[in-house]
């Protein structure tokens, strides 16, 4: 199949390079020019000379930090070159943690242009990427779609779930980011509590993972990143900010006392604008008590 990519971040970058790897033809496209060639003379494929040129594969996967920006890129960006560059039959796939909300708008946009979006965000961060083992959360309402993209999402990741209609892959992705937010969350808090009381960062740390508190962050932040100061997951702030907050949202939207995810969203929103939207998600502890740093 001939598949288009747009979006060669930290994670987009390792994704397209395993459908290279798949065997497809593949083109892709970045905002950063630069980016892209080196991707194609790196990774395999073509760089495109515009998203329009992109709009011409079976298969498009936009892989994007957020909503606003997978809308400016299908239909806003170059005069709407995308949109009117569609291949009728094309499949969509929006792999980024986007807004539900927003994707379920994008979807009759597409399809008035001949277009049908899917929603597959992904799980797993960069190394899971890099191994096209990442967990993937698909949502649409065309069967026929997610069956033609089937075999590039199997290039990208090996836990496929259907979580239902268009835009339920994005909202589980929140709320997957939520409950690993709040283990951050209560990990950080943990460890400076802990460190107040007397105890032992590295010793808190080890006790933790082979106990119950063991969580994501647990495992694979708090001596990596947090404790040894690399603060250096791949993970941005901002990213982190705002999942927590589509998923606080969420439970405002279906009218649910969710007051955990409430106070989570306040401390990741009050994180980021202290520390910096472009640190790494487990830096949020310095914001938190500026000594640990
Ligand atoms: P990133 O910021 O590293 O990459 C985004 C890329 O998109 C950049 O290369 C940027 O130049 C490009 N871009 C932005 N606007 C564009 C446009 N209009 N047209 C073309 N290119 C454009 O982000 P990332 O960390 O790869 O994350 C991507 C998505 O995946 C986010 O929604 C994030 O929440 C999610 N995610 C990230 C991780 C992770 O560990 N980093 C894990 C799971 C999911």
């Amino acid at each position: 199949m001939k598949v288009g990519f747009i979006g060669l971040g930290v994670m987009g970058w390792p994704m397209a390079a395993n459908i290279a790897k798949g065997g497809h033809e593949l083109v892709v496209f970045d905002l950063d020019r630069e980016a892209a060639a080196r991707f194609a003379a790196e990774a395999g494929g073509k760089a495109a000379g515009s998203v329009g040129e992109i709009a011409q594969a079976d298969v498009v996967v936009t892989m994007l930090p957020t909503s606003k920006h997978v809308r400016r890129a299908l239909v806003e960006d170059e005069g709407g070159a995308f949109l009117k560059a569609i291949k009728p039959g094309l499949v969509v796939i929006d792999m980024s943690s986007s807004e539900p909300g927003d994707t379920k708008q994008l979807g009759p946009i597409l399809a008035e242009h001949g277009a049908t979006l899917i929603d597959a965000p992904v799980s797993g961060a960069r190394p899971r990427a890099i191994t096209g083992t990442l967990a993937l959360m698909i949502g649409g309402d065309d069967e026929a779609a997610i069956e033609k993209a089937t075999p590039i999402l199997q290039c990208m990741g090996d836990r496929l779930f259907r979580t239902g209609p268009l835009g339920s892959g994005h909202a589980m992705k929140a709320l997957n980011n939520y409950v690993a937010a709040t283990g951050l969350a209560a990990a950080c808090e943990a460890l400076l509590i802990g460190k107040r009381f007397g105890l032992e960062p590295e010793v808190m740390a080890d006790i933790l993972n082979v106990s119950t508190g063991k969580n994501f962050a647990t495992e694979n932040l708090l001596k990596q990143h947090i404790i040894s100061g690399s603060f250096s997951a791949g993970f941005t702030l901002g990213l982190m900010t705002k999942d927590v907050t589509i998923a606080a949202d969420l439970g405002e939207q279906v009218n649910l006392d969710a007051p955990i995810s409430r106070l989570v969203r306040e401390r990741f929103i009050q994180a980021r604008d202290k520390v910096g939207a472009g640190r790494d998600n487990s830096a949020c502890i310095l914001a938190w008590d500026e000594d640990l740093g």
